[in-house]
């Protein structure tokens, strides 16, 4: 999935980009528990 700015709002609000469920965060990563979405932070 690409990551247009709508997404990156939506993230960084810790709203999934896809479904707008609420995100959970581990080790580095975020990902949504409803749809499975997730994505990693490059170091
Ligand atoms: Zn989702």
């Amino acid at each position: 999935m690409k990551n247009s700015e709508e997404a990156r709002e939506l993230i960084s609000k810790g709203l999934c980009p896809v479904c707008k469920s609420k995100l959970s965060h581990s080790e580095g990563c975020i990902e949504c528990e409803s749809c499975g979405w997730s994505e990693c932070e490059e170091a």
